[in-house]
């Protein structure tokens, strides 16, 4: 396919996918907001809209990045990452590593929405660092294994049907030595309705929708079959699914920013003061030029990383760039738009405001800024 006719698809996406965003989302965003996870039959909706079988890999991939972008720009950061970790984040797991069983039990009742994907690696004292994981699997005489530990900040924790859990292999009294490192870490795919696992809501300053909670896990007795993959390789399955997972971070925060600078920009041109719009002034002119350029730079970069990832090319840099960028722009960006709109962009209720709180975890989820200028200076 020519370069053009690629463009055309996309764009045709991009309408179908705008077009359902406002059909199936909008209306129901600030619902969602309120009681902090989406409905049951907003799922569904975008399930049967054929929006949770998007490729995650090859070619199609690019209708993935015009999705996760559209979701950016429907400005609810909470209700992007929640369809973010259920759509690409968990079940790429199971994409890239999960055996055959595992991919028929859980893809296709994850495309349909009967069951909502959760992604369970951080705890307390083990975020940036996943070598401190102390959330623990151990080797029952089944054959299987007995799950016990707390994961905090999981999205999607008290909807979720599956749990993709990062835990430490072995017996409760291993010692200190097996505490830490990454040699006897795997991922398992736990099942969030079996007994034992229960979720506990994370208030959270932003990204209401996004349903964060604390999931605990009390003796949660696990099939053999649960593990992802080869336990040994749980490294090296890390190392690829964040750079896809900080991929799809950084799509998402390139679509959030774009709202948010059309958001300023449309209150700029609209707002009156002193006879003129605000948009008169030539510092407000400047600082919309400065964002919209910075913002059409990292939209582009975005593009380049979605397209590495679609000829099986993404590196660790390239996400890393990506993530970085394009988060730390919406920072930007939301402050900017705070300002210009004055106090009414303070109100609890303004989506400046929203915006703004959003873009503030946008920085430390998937990998904080530090981290992220880490893995660019060691890939240089
Ligand atoms: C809204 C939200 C949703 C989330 N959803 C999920 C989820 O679904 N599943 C999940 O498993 N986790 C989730 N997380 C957790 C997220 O991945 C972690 O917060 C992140 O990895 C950082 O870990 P931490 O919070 O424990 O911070 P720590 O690792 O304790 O780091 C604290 C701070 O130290 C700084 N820092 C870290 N490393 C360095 C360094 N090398 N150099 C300099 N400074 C550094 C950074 O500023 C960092 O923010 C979510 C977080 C948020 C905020």
């Amino acid at each position: 396919m020519s370069t053009q006719d690629t463009e055309a698809e996309q764009h045709k996406t991009r309408l179908r996918v705008r077009e359902v965003l406002e059909r199936e989302v909008l209306p129901f965003a600030e619902q969602w907001e309120d009681q902090g996870y989406i409905d049951r039959s907003g799922w569904i909706s975008l399930a049967e809209a054929g929006l949770f079988a998007l490729p995650h890999a090859g070619p199609g991939f690019l209708d993935s990045a015009v999705f996760l972008e559209e979701l950016g720009r429907t400005g609810y950061a909470g209700i992007r990452a929640a369809i973010g970790v259920h759509a690409y984040m968990a079940p790429s797991y199971l994409i890239k590593f999960g055996s055959a069983r595992q991919q028929e039990s859980y893809l296709p009742a994850i495309r349909r929405a009967e069951r909502i994907a959760a992604l369970a690696l951080s705890e307390e004292g083990a975020g940036t660092d996943l070598g401190s994981v102390r959330t623990r699997a151990e080797p029952d005489e089944n054959g299987g294994y007995l799950l016990s530990g707390r994961k905090l900040h999981v999205a999607n924790g008290s909807q979720a049907g599956l749990i993709i859990t990062l835990a430490r292999v072995g017996p409760a009294d291993s010692d200190a030595e097996q505490q830490r490192g990454l040699s006897r870490l795997a991922l398992f795919a736990v099942d969030a309705r079996a007994r034992g696992v229960a979720a506990t809501p994370e208030p959270m300053l932003g990204w209401r929708t996004a349903d964060v909670c604390t999931v605990d896990f009390d003796n949660v007795r696990l099939p053999g079959d649960a593990v992802i993959g080869k336990p040994g390789r749980t490294l090296i399955y890390l190392a690829q699914a964040l750079e896809f997972e900080r991929l799809v971070a950084g799509l998402l925060a390139v679509g959030g920013t774009a709202f948010c600078v059309s958001l300023l920009d449309e209150f700029a041109r609209s707002h009156r003061i002193n006879g003129a719009a605000l948009s008169a002034n030539q510092a407000v002119r400047h600082r919309v030029a400065d964002l919209s350029a910075d913002l059409a730079l990292v939209e582009q970069y975005g593009r380049y990383a979605a397209q590495q990832h679609a000829l099986g090319r993404l590196d660790a840099r390239v996400a890393s760039i990506l993530k970085l960028k394009a988060t730390e722009l919406a920072v930007t960006a939301a402050q900017a738009c705070m300002q210009f709109h004055g106090a009414r962009g303070y109100a609890a209720d303004s989506a400046a405001a929203r915006v703004f709180l959003d873009a503030a975890a946008g920085t430390i989820a998937a990998g904080p800024s530090e981290l992220m200028r880490e893995l660019i200076f060691e890939s240089r």
